[in-house]
């Protein structure tokens, strides 16, 4: 099993700002009081994409049921182990295209952990002056 399986997360948070005009978000007190009070968002942590850079974490609000950021983050999550970049806000139809697409891309079977194939390698460094030497 790979250890580094992304684990997402889905929580509420609304709008609502505190007499400095910070965003309560998760702290809003009416959240726990009324259970339709905010949206639900989810948060996914991804592992740094190159040895020595940071994990990034993509965060999706504005659902309106706790059911519909579990859908949006599986969707997202599944849509990342081949490859492409799920949109929670596209249809279901634009995702199963996509994702038959990327099923058709013989790079999205070969498994590795990063599904990214399309990395920039970095053995090219970033000056090019390898044609310059020899002058006429
Ligand atoms: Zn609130």
């Amino acid at each position: 099993m790979r250890a580094h399986e992304s684990v997402g997360r889905v929580y509420r948070r609304c709008g609502c700002r505190d007499k400095q005009g910070r965003q309560l978000g998760t702290h809003c007190p009416q959240l726990m009081s009324d259970p339709a009070h905010g949206t639900w968002t989810f948060a996914l942590d991804l592992p740094a994409t190159e040895p020595g850079g940071h994990n990034r974490t993509v965060r999706r609000g504005g659902f309106p049921t706790e059911d519909d950021a579990h859908t949006a983050l599986h969707r997202y999550g599944a849509g990342r182990r081949i490859g492409i970049s799920a949109d929670p806000n596209q249809t279901v139809a634009d995702y199963l295209n996509q994702w038959l697409t990327a099923k058709r891309l013989p790079s999205a079977s070969t498994g590795t952990t990063s599904t990214s194939t399309h990395a920039p390698s970095t053995s090219a460094g970033p000056s090019r002056r390898s044609t310059t030497t020899s002058s006429p």
